[in-house]
């Protein structure tokens, strides 16, 4: 039986044989046919992580041409978020995690090619492009290198 006490085979079939006597929640379309679904979801996987994080703030008019920084600094300003705020805080804890997907999704993990870090530097527009792996980071507005934000096995 379902340990969210919805009904399985209501949410299965649309028809339980216990009626509205089921001790179970009648619920349609939950998350067990969730796999059926993927013909919708095309679309959202052409996203990258950056356009992902945006889209979670429609009312904000994200330019994906411009640099990923700016429009972070941009959208604070647009929501009003000082620098103590915690829906900032939150927001750019996400930002940077979605430049760390952005970086894995494009380049793999090896946060140690300088090379890679400055391609992402161009993409997100910062100029000028650092020379050294050190102060990639920080021009990307991060405090530490993606590599260390992902969790490591072992
Ligand atoms: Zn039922």
């Amino acid at each position: 039986m379902s340990s969210s006490g919805v009904c399985n085979a209501y949410a299965q079939t649309g028809n339980c044989r216990y009626g509205s006597r089921c001790k179970y929640a009648h619920v349609e379309g939950v998350d067990l046919k969730d796999s059926n679904n993927g013909t919708k979801r095309s679309q959202t996987s052409t996203q990258t992580p950056l356009d992902k994080f945006f889209a979670k703030y429609p009312e904000f008019d994200y330019d994906s041409s411009a640099s990923a920084s700016m429009e972070f600094y941009r959208m604070c300003k647009k929501f009003c978020w000082g620098r103590e705020d915690d829906e900032r805080q939150s927001a750019h804890d996400d930002f940077k995690d979605a430049l760390v997907q952005q970086f894995n999704h494009i380049y793999g993990t090896d946060a140690n090619d300088l090379a890679s870090w400055r391609t992402l530097c161009q993409i997100v527009h910062v100029s000028p492009i650092p020379d050294t792996l050190k102060s990639c980071p920080t021009k990307l507005g991060l405090s530490t290198a993606p590599g260390l934000l992902i969790p490591q096995r072992g």
